[in-house]
């Protein structure tokens, strides 16, 4: 398995990447042990007020920042204030870096999703981002953009793990060329004791962390598991040396619940972070 994902500008994303959300103190240290076990992806936000300690971390690696894939979000006030540039502006100051591999608006805050994603295209083509996309997009928030875009959104970033499989989405945004990325791709631990999930880890001599993560993978999501613990983020990004089978890969199909954790897309303007 490829280890990288070629968006539809041709830049190359890392399959798996490390999450921070909620790192919070421990956020340097898990980016340090992720560098160190070959995660070459952080997925970070100025929401979580974290990109300092990502940017930090990233520095005191060694490893020459072009070979580090950095995504980073826009988060909704600024998107409601007309804030879009200086809270860019704030993100590669917190990061330290003059570009960003990958931004994304964060939620497609309604009044504001065309406007917003015109200012990304005008990031985009000054150089200062390699790619631009969104998350937490329906169908209905993407054919606003689309319609409103002269650049395709090259990643929609949503939540997915087994009980929430995303089919419809993932089959509108294969046709249009857009990537998918799971977000809490091990449904925050709460798949993990799944019984099937638990006999194929038996089966493979796999956990169930490992299994979960290896069908998104070979359901072509790109994944960014979230751990600030040193053994966890090596048994997440240990994954490639496996394969399910295609009687497996059904058995997970067959989990989907249509179930979220997180927030709807539908709901989410109300609530408070
Ligand atoms: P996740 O599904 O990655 O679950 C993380 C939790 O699972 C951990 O806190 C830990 O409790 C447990 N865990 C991790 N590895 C484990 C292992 N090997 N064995 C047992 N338990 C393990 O959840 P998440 O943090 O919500 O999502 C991952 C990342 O996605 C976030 O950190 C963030 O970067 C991103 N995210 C984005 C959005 C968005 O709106 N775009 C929303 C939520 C999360």
């Amino acid at each position: 398995m490829d280890m990288y994902k070629t968006l539809n500008n041709g830049v190359k994303m890392p399959i798996l990447g490390l999450g921070v959300y909620k790192s919070g103190e421990d956020t340097k240290q898990a980016v340090l042990d992720a560098l160190e076990a070959g995660y070459r992806h952080i997925d970070t936000a100025a929401l979580y007020k974290n990109e300092a300690q990502v940017g930090e971390a990233i520095r005191e690696s060694g490893i020459p920042r072009e070979e580090i894939f950095i995504t980073t979000k826009l988060w909704n006030d600024d998107m409601k204030n007309g804030t879009q540039m200086e809270a860019f502006e704030r993100s590669l100051k917190n990061l330290g870096t003059d570009y960003v591999d990958l931004y994304l608006l964060h939620w497609p805050v309604s009044q504001a999703l065309e406007q917003s994603w015109k200012i990304l295209e005008q990031i985009y083509k000054e150089g200062r981002v390699r790619a631009i996309g969104v998350s937490n997009c329906h169908m209905s928030h993407l054919m606003r953009v689309m319609a409103a875009a002269t650049v395709v959104p090259a990643v929609n970033q949503v939540e997915c793990h087994p009980y929430l499989s995303q089919k419809p989405l993932r089959t509108f945004c294969n046709n249009l060329s857009i990537a998918m990325e799971a977000w809490s791709p091990l449904g925050r631990g709460r798949v993990l004791n799944d019984p099937v999930i638990g006999q194929l880890a038996q089966k493979y001599n796999k956990t169930p962390a490992q299994i979960i993560l290896r069908w998104e993978l070979q359901e072509n999501w790109i994944v960014i598991p979230k751990s600030v613990h040193r053994e966890r983020i090596i048994e997440n990004s240990s994954i490639f040396d496996f394969e399910l089978d295609s009687a497996d890969m059904a058995r997970m199909d067959g989990l989907n619940k249509d179930m979220r954790f997180g927030t709807d897309p539908d709901h989410f303007e109300n609530k408070q972070w």
